[in-house]
């Protein structure tokens, strides 16, 4: 979902844009008024998630998959190893993608547990010589995210959020790199943000093609080619919409609302079950089954029909999964947890 005010003000400048006479669709990535527009997105981007002056914002495109090719590229050749944590399908997607370019282990997993909860780590679970240590902080497809940021000592930690940018605040200093594919929380697909420590930039495989690496997107203010400038354009109205609510520090008060009614309703019943250990819990991710696959299915298309969407939990896992991103309104979680009261009174065990 996307803020309705953001997406009213789209609508409001769709044709035409401020006195541009024109769209932001139809504009030069190269003039004037849409160079106001970029800069303020990565300006308001950078006040919304604090980010310290020594890192830079790149925006870039091929999604956070792009990302899982890219992280090796840019950051594998110091020692030509990487740790990997998986925890999940993305982090083990990513791990694959490195795999390809150097000495890449997995220093850590959940799977031997279904992924149910986060892995455990200390400093010592990874090589002192890694070029970095990957980690995907929020599993969307699990429900599960770190309760903790992995010490990592000297070695740059690299984590997707994809599925938690902006959901809360967070300690842009510990980590040396962070992505995150737009459409989950910030902006439809299309651009995905990096946050970079800028030592960090600078470091990559010649192979590395222009529009995957950091040091050209960095020199080229992320326009040595055509940007996905609408994307980016939204992703700037939800950083200013996220900014008048009062920041970060509100929307987590929001989402942890939110979160709390429907893990407390899970956990005041047994009717349905929530897979996920508590202290991994996602905030925007929440998953459950009721433990027999044809009401899972039944649940899901009743729930459509009665306008709670996209509730059917991944391909790859089945059950529900309830995704609560930022947008989601507390009425929308509210009307979730009548309709699961009403479901389980209506389709006895
Ligand atoms: C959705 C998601 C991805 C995949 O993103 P694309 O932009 O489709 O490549 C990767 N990582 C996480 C954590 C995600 O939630």
């Amino acid at each position: 979902m996307l803020p309705l005010p953001v997406l009213e003000q789209a609508q409001k400048e769709l044709i035409c844009y401020g006195d541009s006479g024109m769209s932001v669709m139809e504009m030069s990535h190269r003039s004037p008024v849409y160079d106001e527009i970029i800069k303020a997105a990565e300006k308001d981007l950078r006040t919304l998630l604090n980010v310290p002056d020594n890192y830079k914002i790149l925006f870039m495109q091929g999604g956070a998959s792009g990302q899982f090719a890219a992280v090796p590229l840019n950051l594998l050749n110091g020692s030509g190893k990487a740790d990997y944590i998986v925890s999940g399908q993305f982090s083990g997607k990513a791990f694959k993608e490195a795999k390809k370019y150097g000495d890449v282990v997995c220093a850590a997993t959940s799977e031997e547990d279904n992924f149910c909860h986060v892995p455990a780590t200390t400093k010592d679970s990874f090589r002192a010589d890694a070029d970095y240590v990957h980690m995907c902080f929020n599993n969307t497809i699990y429900g599960t995210k770190f309760d903790y940021i992995p010490d990592t000592g000297d070695i740059p930690l690299v984590a997707d959020m994809s599925s938690c940018i902006l959901s809360e605040p967070v300690d842009i200093s510990k980590f040396g790199v962070i992505y995150a594919g737009a459409q989950k929380n910030m902006a439809p697909a299309g651009v995905t943000v990096v946050i970079i420590r800028e030592d960090l930039i600078g470091k990559e495989n010649a192979l590395t093609p222009a529009v995957f690496s950091y040091k050209n997107t960095a020199e080229n203010d992320s326009m040595y080619n055509t940007p996905p400038c609408y994307s980016i354009y939204m992703c700037g109205l939800v950083a200013k919409y996220l900014l008048s609510i009062g920041g970060l520090e509100e929307m987590k008060k929001l989402n942890e609302k939110k979160a709390k009614l429907l893990y407390d309703y899970l956990d005041s019943q047994d009717y349905y079950k929530a897979p996920v250990e508590p202290s991994s819990r996602s905030m925007m991710n929440v998953t459950f089954v009721t433990g027999d696959k044809d009401l899972d299915k039944k649940f899901a298309a009743e729930a459509d029909a009665a306008g709670l969407k996209n509730l059917k939990g991944h391909r790859s896992v089945g059950g529900m999964r309830a995704s609560i991103y930022n947008a989601m309104p507390y009425e929308g979680v509210e009307a979730l947890v009548a309709f699961m009261k009403k479901f389980a009174e209506e389709n006895k065990k």
